[in-house]
């Protein structure tokens, strides 16, 4: 039985290729993919010929999916969360592995695992073949945390759960959040509308900032209880007094960087009471300059981290969350399309041109592979 690949070449262009499912080695398995988004990083790496992971000539791509078990290795009983698993249920896996050798594995964070791409963005060419989620089918490693989707959970939701909300959540438990406190969200993006949501549910008051009206709206059905319209307020001073106004004087106990605009943290550093923590998510290219002002830092003590991937038990929680409260927030408002693998490379388009939030891949009907 073969399945279809879609690669990126280095020229920009999505190929295809038909290949022999992978016979699956003991602790991995092989899933159908049922959807899998277009994700930021997606669209960098088509229009940049780089990769996450291995890269070459061709590389698989595609990280945030939901697929249906379809073979399982030897050994593999249940999930990372201890649920039984059997061929049939609906999964979705952190995109990285955890080699559990390195030195950040062996003290548990496994979001820093040194070896944590070293299947990703492998040639279709190499086995396991299907090495991203753009294709029919995926390959799941040994040590690669997976889990069970809950039955109610629709696909588009836990499709959504890896990679963004995964980290976002891991970013606000990585500082603390917790009742009674003060966030402040700068990007109301889908990982800041994530933000308002998650930290509603903690009992913390959020104050989100972006320059666009609409987002800003939508960030207030996701439950932010004030906005700031940078548009409005153009000179930081002002946003400034806005944030102290809505903070008893103080500024606010955390702060979430969700914007990818490096230029953010040096307004972060401001907003913060004394105190403060500070995670950056957003901006994450080495190569984005900013002027900051560490004296910030210094004179209020603030803690400043940043957090890239997650500890993959977020991926549980993610789905938890998004279970119980998927009725309560408009998880599935965001605007969005779907293409046929076959269009992939118009859904990279639609989403680098910035017409669309959301754009699912989906590889037709299951019988089809
Ligand atoms: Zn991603
Ligand atoms: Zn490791």
């Amino acid at each position: 039985m073969t399945g279809k690949i879609a690669y990126f070449g280095k020229n920009g262009k999505v190929g295809f290729e038909e290949h022999e499912l992978p016979e699956v080695e003991p602790g991995a398995m092989l899933v159908r993919v049922l959807s899998s988004n277009i994700c930021g990083s997606d669209v960098k790496n088509w229009k940049t010929g780089a990769s996450l992971g291995v890269g070459g000539d061709k590389t698989c791509q595609g990280h945030e999916f939901v697929g249906r078990i379809e073979r399982l290795g030897e050994g593999v009983t249940k999930d990372y969360a201890g649920e039984s698993v059997k061929a049939g249920d609906r999964v979705v896996a952190a995109y990285y592995i955890t080699c559990g050798e390195c030195r950040a594995c062996k003290i548990g964070r496994y979001d820093q695992c040194g070896n944590a791409y070293i299947h990703l963005g492998q040639s279709p060419d190499d086995f396991p073949y299907f090495s991203g989620t753009f294709a029919t089918h995926y390959y799941i490693h040994p040590r690669q945390y997976f889990y069970k989707v809950p039955d109610t959970l629709p696909d588009s939701l836990a499709a959504g759960a890896n990679c963004r909300f995964s980290q976002i959540y891991y970013g606000l438990e990585h500082i603390g959040i917790t009742a009674g406190e003060t966030l402040l969200i700068q990007g109301a993006g889908s990982m800041g509308l994530y933000a308002c949501a998650i930290a509603k549910e903690k009992g913390v008051t959020t104050i989100v900032i972006d320059s666009v009206a609409e987002r800003l709206e939508v960030a207030r059905e996701f439950g932010a209880d004030h906005l700031i319209n940078m548009t409005d307020l153009p000179q930081m001073a002002d946003r400034e007094a806005a944030v102290k106004a809505l903070t008893g004087g103080r500024g606010t106990d955390a702060a979430v960087e969700v914007t990818g605009v490096a230029a953010a943290v040096e307004e972060g550093l401001h907003h913060l009471a004394p105190m403060g923590r500070y995670v950056i998510i957003g901006t994450n290219t080495l190569s984005a300059q900013a002027t900051l002002s560490p004296g910030y830092i210094t004179r209020k003590s603030l803690t400043v981290t940043g957090v890239a991937r997650y500890l993959p038990e977020y991926l549980h929680k993610s789905l938890v969350f998004l279970d119980k409260f998927q009725h309560k927030y408009p998880f599935d408002n965001f605007s969005s399309m779907t293409f046929d693998l076959n269009d992939l490379e118009k859904g990279l388009e639609m989403v680098a041109n910035r017409k669309v939030i959301r754009a699912v891949v989906e590889s037709g009907d299951e019988s089809n592979a």
